[in-house]
C-alpha cells in the first residue's frame, strides 16, 4: 500500500468538526484511507505527490439517490414536456420495456458508463436503485448489476405498477417472491409513494415487508404534491425521504423530530418544471438535509452534483456551505455511513480537486466542468486533460 498526497491546497474543506475548513493544507492518503491532514508542504514525503497549485479540495460527492441501471432514453418525452406536456409517473413503463429487452452485459455497460460520468463530476460514492425490471427476474438482475458498483443497492420493485396486473396483486408480488429474490443483493427497500404510483397503505406494506427481510427503508415521497409519504417514512424509520418538493408543517415537524434525512432532488424539479422545495424552511426547523442527482432517464437525466448544488443555492435558499455539506456529508447521513462524505483521518480516501479557489465557484460558474481530479478510494478515478501527471 502506497501513500498519495495532495499538497499546496489553497482551501481544504474537510467536513470534519475538529478540522473544519483549512487554508494552505496538504492531505495524505494511505491506500484507501485518509492518513493525515497537515500544513502545505507536508506531502513531500509521500510516494506520490499532486500539486494542487492553490486550488480547492472538497470531499467527494455522495450521491444517495440514483437509478443508473436502465436502457433507452426519453429525450422526446422531455422535449414534449418542455413544450407544455405534464410530467406523469407512467413514463417509467417505457424505460421498463427497454431495460427488459437489453442483455445483462449491455445493462452493465450502460451503468458503468454512467458511473464513469459521475466520477468525472466528482461523485465518489453512489446509491443505485432497481425499479426498471418490475418482475422477479428483471428486478433481481438489476439489483445484481447495481451491486457491481456499490454496496448501497436499493430494491425498488415498487416503482410503478406494470401494465396488465392489478395494483394489490403487484404489491403482493413485490412483498413476496420479488423481495426474496432481490434482498440478498440489496441493503435498502424503497417505494414510490405518489399519485399514479403507490398509495400510503401499499407503500407501508412494501416498506414493512422489506424491513422484515432485513432491508432498511427509504421512500420517494411528496414529489408531485402533498401527501402521507414523508410522515410514513419517518414513522417507519426510513433513513431518508426523497424529493420533499411539497412539505407541510406536519411533515417538517415529523422530520425535525426524527433521524430521517430529507433528500432534495432539485434537478428533478428543474427537468419536470416543478417548483423547488423550500430547503431554507426545513433547515431552519432543524431537519437534516441531503442533495442527490436522482439520475434517471425520465425526470432527471444528469450526473452533475454541481448542477444540483447550484440549484439549491440559487432557488432553494441554501448557502454554498450548506449545499456542499448536503451533497457530501448529507448524502452519507442519508445512507447511514460514517466512512464517506468527509475527509477526517480514517475516512475513505474520496476527494475532489476543483479548478477553483473555493466551492462557491460551483454556483458562481454554473455549467462549467470544474472537477479537475477525482480521487476515489485513494486512486485517481478521473483527471482533467493536462492533469494526468
Ligand atoms: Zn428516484
Amino acid at each position: 500500500v502506497s501513500t498519495l498526497a495532495i499538497d499546496n491546497i489553497g482551501l481544504l474543506v474537510t467536513n470534519d468538526p475538529a478540522l473544519g475548513t483549512i487554508h494552505d493544507a496538504a492531505i495524505v492518503f494511505d491506500g484507501e484511507r485518509v492518513a493525515a491532514v497537515q500544513r502545505a508542504g507536508a506531502g513531500a514525503g509521500a510516494d506520490e505527490r499532486i500539486d494542487a497549485g492553490g486550488r480547492c479540495v472538497i470531499p467527494g460527492f455522495v450521491d444517495s439517490h440514483t437509478h443508473l441501471v436502465f436502457a433507452g432514453e426519453r429525450g422526446d418525452e422531455f422535449a414534449a414536456r418542455m413544450a407544455g406536456a405534464p410530467y406523469a409517473a407512467g413514463g417509467i413503463r417505457e424505460t421498463v420495456a427497454a431495460t427488459r429487452a437489453a442483455s445483462s452485459e449491455r445493462l452493465h455497460e450502460l451503468a458503468a458508463a454512467r458511473r464513469r460520468e459521475g466520477l468525472r463530476a466528482g461523485i465518489t460514492h453512489v446509491e443505485i436503485k432497481s425499479g426498471y425490471g418490475l418482475d422477479v427476474e428483471h428486478e433481481r438482475r438489476s439489483c445484481e448489476i447495481a451491486a457491481a458498483f456499490t454496496d448501497d443497492v436499493t430494491f425498488l420493485g415498487a416503482h410503478v405498477v406494470p401494465h396488465g396486473i392489478d395494483a394489490d396483486d403487484y404489491v403482493a408480488l413485490v412483498c413476496g417472491e420479488m423481495l426474496e429474490a432481490c434482498a440478498p443483493h440489496a441493503r435498502w427497500i424503497d417505494v414510490f409513494c405518489e399519485r399514479g404510483a403507490f398509495d400510503a397503505e401499499q407503500s407501508r406494506a412494501v416498506l414493512r415487508a422489506g424491513r422484515a427481510a432485513g432491508l432498511v427503508p427509504r421512500i420517494h415521497a411528496n414529489q408531485l404534491g402533498f401527501g402521507a409519504g414523508v410522515r410514513l417514512g419517518v414513522e417507519l424509520g426510513a433513513a431518508s425521504v426523497d424529493h420533499c418538493t411539497y412539505l407541510d408543517d406536519d411533515d417538517i415537524d415529523a422530520l425535525a423530530g426524527s433521524d430521517t434525512v430529507a433528500t432534495f432532488l432539485p434537478a428533478t424539479d428543474f427537468s419536470t418544471r416543478q417548483p423547488y422545495p423550500d430547503a431554507r424552511r426545513a433547515i431552519d426547523a432543524g431537519v437534516a438535509v441531503a442533495l442527490a442527482t436522482n439520475c434517471n432517464p425520465g425526470s432527471s437525466y444528469t450526473t452533475s452534483m454541481a448542477f444540483c448544488v447550484a440549484l439549491a443555492v440559487r432557488d432553494m435558499g441554501m448557502t454554498v456551505d450548506e449545499a456542499l455539506a448536503a451533497a457530501t456529508l448529507g448524502g452519507a447521513r442519508a445512507l447511514r455511513r460514517r466512512d464517506v462524505g468527509h475527509l477526517g483521518v480514517g475516512a475513505r480516501a474520496d476527494a475532489v480537486l476543483l479548478d477553483a479557489p473555493s466551492p462557491a465557484h460551483l454556483v458562481y460558474r454554473p455549467g462549467v466542468p470544474l472537477v479537475a481530479m477525482t480521487i476515489a478510494r485513494g486512486q485517481r478515478a478521473w483527471s482533467a486533460p493536462g492533469l494526468e501527471g
